[in-house]
């Protein structure tokens, strides 16, 4: 199967693949351990490195192409919407917008959007959303309000993101940090109730821990979080930017547990790779604590963002992405679980995304990664010992057991 389809690139790059990486290291930050691959091209599930190689794309940039690469109709959108007009700035109206918060609003339950770019952004508005709100609504004291966070969170890169990671690298030289956090264990309901106080605004947590290495909590964990949070008047915050968007199996993770957010982030899938776009949606209530002057973003919700967002979901939708994920999530996560192999400690996860966790004795993730790359997959390690599967959500099945049949090899 990997080399039935010819490249794509008619004529390869006459840059060598060294070149390209001694290019990008001689003139740019050392802030990533990139695999060596150069991409060129993609479509689908696949992508072409120049020199004419193709790989199936099991990382997704981390979710942010369940649709798949360069997925027709958002492409349409884009350049549809380009030559019209691609940015206003929140100071003008534009025709593209309503539409999609009123899409927002229809997929998510949550009536109100306030558009971001990256997913650190949607995380940081979320923060001072729930702050004004415990400010204004509940009636905590000025710089009193505390949020919840768990252990092993992952949010972004921001200062005050970081403030709360419990991550030695993610904060290490970058203080001083953001006060107001609170950590307490994942999964832990019984150190969620006791760590509430009157000034707790908020419990703000990834339903899935993604970048934490696919960490599940345990069944029935965000069901009780809600039950605590509405007894506290504590409102409810998920992370959904890794995890939403089909990724699980469900439009959001959080559905699998029937909880009501009070609110939630996304963004990565949210332009289908095309653009950067994120959100933080909320209630009336909790949304209605802006007023203008009090947050925003130069390109946050310009038409461009809007005509591609829109037309990302509608893929989601049109392609029953979530019921896609499911199904060949299960399969996937159960023909993974049947592998005999001296190097696997657990498979775990929920729809398409999916944890390989290593035994400590196999010497660490990457060199396996480094491995599927030769066999033509592109995966990336997650903290030491995790291999982290989560390709786009359009694949198909026989794709589905070509990758099964690398895995196998790489890791028997
Ligand atoms: C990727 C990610 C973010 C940050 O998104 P960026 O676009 O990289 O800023 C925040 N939260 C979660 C759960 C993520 O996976």
């Amino acid at each position: 199967m990997q080399t039935a389809i010819p490249s794509k690139t008619s004529t390869h790059s006459d840059l060598s693949t060294q070149t390209y990486i001694d290019l990008e290291t001689a003139y740019g930050a050392n802030n990533y351990h990139p695999l060596d691959v150069i991409i060129s091209e993609a479509k689908g599930v696949w992508v072409w490195d120049t020199n004419g190689n193709k790989y199936l794309d099991c990382l997704s940039a981390y979710s942010a192409l369940n649709q798949g690469h360069c997925h027709p109709k958002i492409l349409q959108a884009l350049l549809h919407q380009a030559q019209k007009v691609t940015l206003t700035s929140r100071a003008f109206r534009n025709d593209q917008l309503g539409q999609f918060h009123k899409k927002l609003s229809q997929i998510s339950g949550l009536s109100k959007a306030l558009p971001m770019n990256s997913g650190a952004e949607a995380v940081e508005t979320a923060i001072k959303a729930i702050r004004k709100w415990a400010y204004q609504v509940k009636g905590v004291a000025a710089h009193q309000a505390e949020i919840i966070v768990c252990t092993n969170n992952f949010g972004g890169r921001t200062i005050s993101i970081i403030s709360f990671s419990t991550e030695e690298q993610y904060q290490d030289g970058f203080g001083p940090f953001t006060p107001g956090f609170k950590v307490i264990p994942y999964g832990d309901a019984s150190a969620l109730e006791a760590a509430i106080t009157p000034n707790t605004a908020a419990f703000f947590l990834e339903p899935i821990q993604g970048e934490g290495g696919i960490i599940l909590p345990p069944d029935g964990f965000l069901k009780q979080a809600e039950q605590i949070c509405r007894q506290n008047n504590v409102l409810l915050v998920f992370d959904e930017i890794q995890t939403g968007l089909g990724r699980t199996g469900k439009m959001f993770a959080f559905e699998h547990e029937g909880v009501k957010p009070d609110g939630i982030t996304i963004g990565k899938a949210l332009s289908g790779g095309f653009y950067p776009i994120s959100a933080f949606l909320s209630t009336d209530e909790v949304m209605g604590v802006f007023n203008p002057g009090d947050h925003g973003s130069t390109f946050g919700g310009n038409p461009l963002a809007a005509a591609i967002g829109l037309a990302a979901l509608d893929v989601i939708l049109e392609e029953e992405l979530p019921e896609r994920a499911a199904e060949l999530g299960e399969y996937m996560i159960s023909q993974l679980q049947s592998i005999q192999s001296p190097y696997i400690q657990e498979v775990r996860g929920r729809g398409l995304l999916i944890g390989i966790e290593l035994t400590v004795n196999a010497g660490g993730a990457r060199q396996f990664c480094k491995a599927l790359m030769k066999k033509g997959i592109l995966a990336k390690e997650t903290r030491e010992n995790i291999i982290r599967l989560a390709p786009p959500l359009v694949i198909t099945k026989s794709e589905v057991d070509w990758v099964l049949e690398q895995i196998e090899q790489v890791l028997a």
